[in-house]
């Protein structure tokens, strides 16, 4: 499975699941500001960036709150 990093491995700004992220074939994750910035080359290992795939929930949270629709109806 794809590692989904939390932040941005120049400046730090966090790159939640829903945020968009940028990823190398080594899954070195950037903002969009950074990924800009270098013209989208991963500047550990100079292969392209491409947009990260959203992951909107994380598998349990999903499965979490379809059960909580069940039981309380939302
Ligand atoms: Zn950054
Ligand atoms: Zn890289």
């Amino acid at each position: 499975m794809l590692k989904m990093k939390p932040h941005c491995e120049t400046c730090r700004t966090p790159t939640g699941l829903t945020d968009l992220a940028y990823i190398c074939s080594y899954e070195c994750t950037f903002c969009e500001s950074c990924t800009t910035a270098t013209g989208a080359v991963c500047p550990n290992c100079k292969g392209n960036l491409v947009a990260r795939p959203l992951r909107t929930k994380p598998p349990l949270q999903a499965l979490g709150s379809q059960l909580s629709r069940k039981l309380f109806g939302r």
